[in-house]
């Protein structure tokens, strides 16, 4: 783990500095205050952080307070370590109050900063697994657990999103509906696993043929919704075609059964749209249902809905 020592008096940062290498820390020692605010507001600062009060300029309460005033909000957590010659106990009340976690009283026994340090790692190691915990809860809120693609209730939330950023530059947007034609017969014949491994894949397939900034989503079923932000209609058709053509190129293959599979496309595109989120997805849905009531495995397209 890094920490940042920050101490204007050069025997005691080469003494301090020597003492967490010794106990397996990788060290950043700065002689005063405005460098150790600089280093914190660096690209990815040490959480760990031993700080001298006294110090010219910027000193190691100012810092304590401007950390906890000035980066409210991030995931980051600073741990701060104030290392005073000050005793009185009304400035070590200060001193804490000003948001320091710890204080070391100078001169002090090396041991006691070998634990204070430990404590501090041990908490910044908890609250980097809580972070992780909780980005890992938020993914998998967004997520449909069968497909791994976005969810229903996230996809809609893109779109609601992506439309809005779509009237504000003025670009266009389409989004298709599509449908996995017939594709209760699937499960009919080879069983619910097979059908599931069937969905798993065409998401796959559909995302190998989307660009990076579209997003798949899982609508519902056997039903997926694509939001291609920039696209007009005719790309939005090109896209389309693309992916009904490698769902449909060759068959998914499950556990010896080979499943030849075809969906079916709505397309409806707002340019630079007033038109809100439900009646595009009414436009795709009018569109698919013209896709299927044709045929089915193919792509139709819904009117253009326009600004007012
Ligand atoms: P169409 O061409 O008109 O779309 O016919 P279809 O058979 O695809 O449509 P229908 O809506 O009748 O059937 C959809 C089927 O999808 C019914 C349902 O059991 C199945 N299904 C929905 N969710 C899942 C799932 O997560 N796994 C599997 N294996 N099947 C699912
Ligand atoms: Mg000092
Ligand atoms: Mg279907
Ligand atoms: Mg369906």
């Amino acid at each position: 783990m890094r920490v940042l020592l920050a101490e204007d008096d050069g025997i005691t940062r080469k003494m301090v500095a020597a003492m967490l290498r010794k106990w397996g820390y990788e060290v950043l020692a700065v002689s005063s205050g405005d460098e150790a605010w600089g280093v914190l507001q660096g690209d990815d600062p040490p959480r760990l952080a031993v700080l001298d009060w006294v110090m010219p300029g910027l000193n190691g309460v100012d810092i304590c307070r401007k950390v906890r005033s000035e980066m409210l909000g991030t995931d980051r957590y600073f741990y701060l370590i104030l290392l005073t010659a000050k005793t009185s106990r009304e400035e070590i009340v200060s001193g804490l109050e000003a948001g320091a976690d710890d204080y070391m009283v100078k001169p002090f026994d090396p041991s006691e900063l070998h634990v204070r340090v430990g404590i501090g790692k041990r908490i910044l190691t908890l609250h980097e697994e809580l972070v992780a915990a909780k980005e890992a809860l938020r993914f998998q809120a967004m997520r449909d657990a069968l497909t791994g693609t976005y969810n229903r209730a996230a996809a809609l939330r893109r779109l609601e999103e992506e439309l809005d950023r779509a009237r504000r530059d003025h670009k266009p947007l389409s989004l298709l509906m599509m449908d996995i034609d017939h594709f209760k017969k699937i499960n009919d014949t080879y069983g619910h696993l097979v059908g599931d491994a069937v969905l798993k894949e065409t998401v796959r397939r559909m995302q190998s043929v989307v660009r990076s900034y579209d997003v798949v989503g899982r609508f519902g079923g056997e039903e997926f919704l694509v939001i291609l932000p920039s696209a007009d209609e005719k790309i939005a058709v090109q896209v389309a075609e693309r992916i009904r053509a490698a769902v449909s190129a060759h068959p998914v293959t499950d556990d010896a059964v080979s499943v030849t599979l075809t969906l079916s496309a709505g397309v409806a595109t707002a340019e630079s749209a007033s038109s809100g989120v439900d009646a595009l997805i009414q436009s795709a849905d009018v569109a698919l249902y013209e896709a299927k009531r044709t045929g089915r495995n193919r792509v139709c397209t819904a009117a253009v809905l326009r600004a007012a």
